[in-house]
């Protein structure tokens, strides 16, 4: 089966051996962040520096062991502090960080984002992988030469790739995306724009509701109306991390973002977890975030209604008067009942979304390991395949989650009794060149 994978992170694809490889060769790994946190989080000193001495000695026992130190498994799920602290080790080995604050390091930076790219689509190539679409963030603050540089070297390489095809998606501060979206625009209309074919926004959901992104969504297709054989899809991670608001919200935020026109989205675990997953509980959230709640189910109160939702107009009016002047946060306590309405939520927001023509990004790997879904029940892609919700299977950061595309069809197949075939084909229609009208 020819494969398309369309949800990684660059360097979340460096496998143990390939961070191993960079930290020997790297004149100054950064161990000074590194070792303390991992002593702070594991209880124990890091093994790393001494692996890599061995390693360097000549000793190829090292590479086992270091893949066993980087990769975040099944014994670290539910904590999303192990996860980065994995993800350091990554960190410690690169310099473009360092060259974020010390511009002479940017030579040394691209030649490190040009080799990784390339080990990357080396083992992508052996792992049976035909189609690859790779994001890159570039963290809000970074100097734009290194981000015009950094992703101009990753398309060069990316250009010269047939074996896999291979894509890009820079991925945009949520913060500020304005300056980032400047470059990625110059960019994807110069000569190595052909390889360029979305962008993505990652990172911290939290605080960043989809709405503050409106102007840059509208900016994106705007640009694709002007310049159709250079469209960019938009992809976005929504409802992957929601401890900060109501399951009424995390819901909205997923329709949302494909109302506002996202291409594909990453993870929607809100959209489709069975809430029961969560069980009688107590939630905070804004009152600015109840606020649009309350103006979405009066929005949509008579399609919720065809759900089963009960909508009291006059009271949410009520509501609405009463949180006009107020701020802080609210309390919301979830029972039998909330959690039996979320779920009607979840059935009417999954029908929009399908409306809109969104794909959702399934990932199931990374959402067992740091969504927190204990339960692979729980799981939202069986509902969202009852539903018609258009999906794909990918793989997120598969070197640090050790895991390959292969395996991820083959858990969702096995877990929602579908074809494993007619899942992984689904990816060549969901690409981002093909969902934008390129080709
Ligand atoms: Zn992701």
């Amino acid at each position: 089966m020819s494969l398309a994978e369309l949800h990684l992170h660059l360097y979340g694809c460096l496998r143990g051996e390939h961070v191993l490889r960079m930290l020997a060769r790297s004149p100054r790994p950064s161990w000074e962040r590194y070792e303390p946190k991992f002593e702070k989080v594991f209880g124990r000193p890091s093994p790393a520096r001494a692996l890599v001495a061995r390693y360097v000695a000549g000793d190829e026992t090292a590479v086992a062991e270091f893949e066993e130190l980087f990769v975040f498994g099944d014994e670290d799920a539910g904590s999303f502090e192990r996860f980065q602290t994995k993800f350091d080790l990554i960190a410690a080995a690169s310099v473009v960080g360092i060259a974020a604050r010390a511009p002479e390091m940017i030579p040394a930076a691209l030649d490190e984002i040009r080799d990784a790219a390339r080990m990357i689509l080396d083992d992508q190539r052996r792992s049976g992988v035909s189609y690859a679409e790779q994001r890159f963030f570039f963290g809000r603050g970074t100097p734009p030469e290194l981000i015009e540089g950094g992703l101009r070297a990753l398309l060069e390489v990316f250009q010269e790739s047939s074996a896999p095809i291979a894509r890009l998606a820079p991925s945009l501060p949520r913060s500020d995306p304005w300056p980032h979206w400047e470059i990625v625009q110059r960019l994807a209309l110069s000569p190595v724009g052909a390889a360029l074919t979305g962008v993505d926004f990652c990172f911290i959901e939290e605080g960043h509701p989809p709405k503050e992104q409106r102007a840059l969504f509208d900016a994106v297709l705007d640009h694709n109306r002007q310049n159709p054989e250079r469209a960019l899809a938009i992809l976005y991670h929504v409802g992957e991390s929601f401890e900060d608001k109501s399951l009424e919200s995390a819901v909205r935020w997923v329709h949302e973002a494909a109302e506002m026109g996202a291409h594909r989205l990453g993870h929607a675990i809100a959209l489709g977890v069975d809430p029961d997953a969560y069980g009688a509980h107590v939630r905070k959230e804004s009152v600015a975030e109840r606020r649009d709640q309350v103006a979405y189910d009066l929005r949509h109160a008579s399609a919720l209604a065809q759900y089963g939702v009960h909508v009291d107009r006059h009271a949410l009016a009520r509501e609405a008067e009463l949180l006009a002047s107020r701020e802080g946060e609210l309390q919301i306590v979830y029972d039998h009942r909330r959690l039996h309405e979320v779920r009607a939520r979840q059935r009417f927001a999954m029908h929009a979304v399908r409306g809109h023509g969104a794909v959702v990004e399934v990932c199931p790997t990374s959402n067992l390991r740091i969504g927190g879904l204990r339960d692979p029940a729980h799981h939202p892609v069986r509902r969202f395949l009852e539903e018609g919700v258009a999906i794909v299977v990918a793989s997120d950061d598969p070197g640090i989650f050790g895991t390959t595309l292969q395996r991820e069809l083959a858990w969702v197949a096995a877990h929602a009794g579908v074809d494993v075939h007619e899942l992984g084909a689904r990816s060549w229609s969901a690409r981002s060149e093909v969902l934008t009208g390129r080709r």
